[in-house]
């Protein structure tokens, strides 16, 4: 091959497809498990075959005007403030290339999102990895002093995937107030839904405050439209106008915007379902505890096993013993993320849990 690709490939990991095993229990990627709400397959059916409005022979409307209007009033924010993006791990993207370039840095904790990191080198600038602390949460002050000249961008990730630990509101306006205010703060909520902890900052009061402050947040994980790719920020104007210059236009295709909206009016068929996935999260992390595992406290809708070295070997065992496909991150930092499923599936891992030779 004879192509020369940009170096800053060269420390990226080639896509690794995620194993189906036909039968297996999923609970590795962070999904509710209930299957899609009625009146969501409905309406995308209806807009697939809808030729006088937006039917699929038509390009969407790129800059989603009806969602955006309605994210703007679900979030109580101008829709100024408002841009959708095809799944909140490209808005990441998008933020990292509008603030990062080539030798500049971006700050987040780790563990924390895989795909921070992955961004991060796609645009040549470098990650800074600060670990997280011996309870697994962000530690804030060691983000806030890994913070340098270069720095362009920090990541903040609450709950964090995949400890599912929390960032208070008292802690982060401490934060944000240290660091340089040039610097992009980006607050990814992506589990918001599931977090019942009163103290947790609100990403979207502080962007209102804090003009470089972004929030993210998405309809993949509580909206149960992780497969149709849609994802929001709430930002200062400015900020939203660069993020609609760098994005892949028509990114969130009309299919997806039509379930989006739908998704967004069905609150009170999904609250119950949040409130259930919160009650097994709950059960679950006690379970394990007693079984005699280390379990940081979730806010999120998966919990951690911080189980190092030994991840992939408790990851193998609940797919040989009881056939649940769970997510390790095979390596000294690492562990196994268990998304919460339905309870017999939950029941099924703990089973395995409870056999694993420890
Ligand atoms: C799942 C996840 C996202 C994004 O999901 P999209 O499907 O791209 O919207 C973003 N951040 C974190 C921390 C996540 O876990």
């Amino acid at each position: 091959m004879t192509v020369r690709f940009r170096s800053a490939l060269d420390g990226l990991p080639a896509y690794a497809p995620g194993r189906s095993v036909p039968g297996a229990v999923k609970l590795a990627s962070n999904e509710l498990s209930w299957p899609t709400l009625p009146q969501v397959a409905e309406a995308i059916a209806v807009a697939a075959g809808d030729e006088h409005t937006r039917g699929i022979n038509r390009y969407p409307d790129n800059t989603a005007e009806h969602l955006v209007s309605a994210l703007a009033e679900h979030v109580d924010q101008p829709r100024e403030r408002l841009v959708v993006g095809g799944g909140s791990v490209a808005l990441c993207q998008q933020l990292v290339q509008i603030v990062a370039g080539d030798g500049d840095e971006v700050v987040f904790g780790w563990r924390s999102f895989e795909a921070y990191p992955i961004v991060t080198q796609i645009t040549g600038a470098r990650p800074v990895m600060v670990p997280v602390t011996g309870d697994h949460r962000l530690d804030l002050a060691a983000l806030a002093d890994a913070v340098t000249e270069r720095t362009r961008l920090m990541f903040v990730c609450t709950p964090n995937n995949p400890t599912g630990t929390v960032v208070h509101t008292d802690e982060l306006v401490e934060l944000i107030e240290r660091v340089r205010d040039d610097v992009l703060i980006v607050v990814d909520e992506a589990y918001r839904e599931f977090d019942t902890d009163p103290d947790s900052a609100d990403g979207v009061a502080l962007a209102a405050r804090y003009p470089n402050v972004v929030t993210l947040r998405t309809l993949s994980k509580a909206y149960q439209l992780a497969g149709l790719r849609v994802g929001y920020a709430v930002a200062d104007p400015s900020i939203v106008t660069a993020l609609r210059k760098v994005a892949i236009p028509f990114a969130v295709n009309s299919l997806a915007q039509v379930a989006a909206l739908t998704a967004l009016a069905a609150q009170t068929e999904l609250a119950p379902r949040w409130r259930a996935v919160v009650a097994e999260r709950d059960r679950v992390t006690a379970a394990l505890r007693e079984a005699g595992f280390e379990v940081p406290t979730s806010q999120a809708n998966f919990v951690w096993l911080p189980l190092g070295t030994r991840a992939a070997a408790f990851a193998e065992h609940c797919e040989t013993t009881e056939k649940v496909i769970v997510r390790a991150f095979p390596d000294a930092t690492g562990g196994v993320r268990i998304t919460i499923g339905a309870p017999q599936e939950n029941d099924r891992m703990l089973q395995a849990a409870r056999s694993w030779p420890r």
